[in-house]
């Protein structure tokens, strides 16, 4: 992976967050009626502090911790939801302050089957944002699946929503948009990506007529009013591509999102996701990247190799090997994350057997951060063939 890819990936979650924490402070309030958001401020309807985010950054953070503690698991991602929502755990504040009525209502149908398959609703009409808005850590672990197998990646981002919105606009949208946020990150060109004729959406599979309708470009053809920050997938996924596709960076994308008002700390998180893939983290405000609340929960969520300081080992190879036993139809039952091990490794068997150089050394502090990077791939026990 090289270090602008790192960033790009990076970008994706961070984005999100900083979309999240900038549209916290004027979620519910019409276009408008408010000062338009310039950066973080005090605020809103959880009375947060600046750089503070809600539930869309916290339901992210935790579907990455699912990914990169046990790989894909979609029981595990519902548990993790559930611990965030009784808990507080991934909660900037450490309470659960806000919930969305479909992932509320999910969770506690999830608490008494344990079953992530059949606990979300999936008529048409809820077919709310709850799961487009915490997609990145998605894209971030299978960025490897894009160009090649763009089904899979499309189908994990799909499967993705099930838990909590499983109705077709919202497995569509999240299709859709992981695709989308994973050839960002790559580095094709915003143009191409968000073209109606992008060649890539003919390998994405038929997607839901109102989604495949914005994936051809209907942000293109309007504005606000007919453009609006709702609740709704196909329209907060619109008003995202809308917000960004008028941009010239970072900052004036999740601007232009958030300043649409309504849902704006969601509108901002999905712009986020975008304009963060797109122009990486560094393209990212210096002030609004120093000034959000919680990154360590975000690093947390990044796993080994996109955590902050992972590359100061040398920049890590590019690895088919790694993803050799991939190649399958449909989302896998197993822990299967596609990242990429570190440099002078390689999987045996992706994300469960590792070969490479022993992780030890005499420095304390480097042999932490050598175990730690492994850890992060879910790899606990190690043999030394060096000294046996
Ligand atoms: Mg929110």
């Amino acid at each position: 992976m090289t270090a602008a890819m790192r960033d790009r990936l990076r970008g994706c979650l961070f984005g999100l967050a900083v979309g999240d924490a900038l549209g916290a402070a004027v979620e519910f309030k019409a276009p408008g009626t408010f000062a338009p958001v310039t950066g973080f401020r005090a605020g809103g309807p959880h009375r947060l502090d600046p750089g503070e985010w809600t539930d869309d950054t916290s339901l992210a953070v935790a579907l990455g911790d699912s990914i990169v503690s046990v790989g894909w698991d979609l029981n595990d991602q519902a548990k993790r939801y559930l611990d965030w929502y009784e808990n507080g755990r991934y909660s900037v504040t450490g309470k659960c302050f806000d919930i969305g009525n479909q992932t509320r209502a999910a969770l506690a149908q999830f608490k008494r089957t344990g079953d992530a398959y059949s606990s979300g609703s999936s008529a048409e009409r809820s077919s709310g944002n709850g799961s487009i808005m915490r997609l990145a850590p998605v894209p971030v672990a299978l960025a490897g699946l894009y160009p090649d197998q763009v089904k899979l990646l499309a189908d994990f981002a799909e499967q993705s929503s099930v838990p909590t919105h499983p109705s077709a606009p919202c497995r569509s949208a999240c299709r859709y948009f992981g695709v989308v946020l994973a050839a960002l990150a790559a580095g094709e060109p915003r143009e191409e990506v968000l073209s109606p004729t992008w060649p890539v959406l003919d390998d994405l599979g038929p997607l839901h007529p109102t989604v495949d309708a914005v994936a051809r470009g209907s942000f293109r053809a309007k504005q606000p009013p007919a453009i609006r920050g709702g609740g709704y997938v196909v329209e907060s996924l619109e008003a995202a591509l809308w917000a960004f596709a008028g941009a010239q960076d970072f900052r004036e994308a999740v601007l232009r999102a958030v300043n649409l008002g309504d849902d704006a700390d969601t509108t901002g998180a999905v712009c986020g996701q975008l304009a963060g893939a797109c122009w990486g983290e560094s393209g990212i405000p210096a002030d609004w990247r120093t000034g959000l609340a919680r990154t360590d929960l975000l690093e947390a969520a990044l796993g080994g190799t996109l955590r902050s300081g992972a590359m100061a080992a040398g920049a890590l190879p590019s690895d088919p090997s790694a993803r050799a036993d991939r190649r399958q139809e449909g989302p896998s039952p197993t822990p299967v994350p596609a990242v990429s091990p570190p440099a002078g490794s390689y999987w045996v068997v992706t994300g469960r057997f590792l070969a490479g150089c022993f992780p030890g050394s005499l420095d304390p502090v480097e042999q932490e951060r050598k175990y730690g990077a492994f850890a992060d791939l879910g790899i606990t026990t190690f043999i030394n063939l060096t000294v046996v």
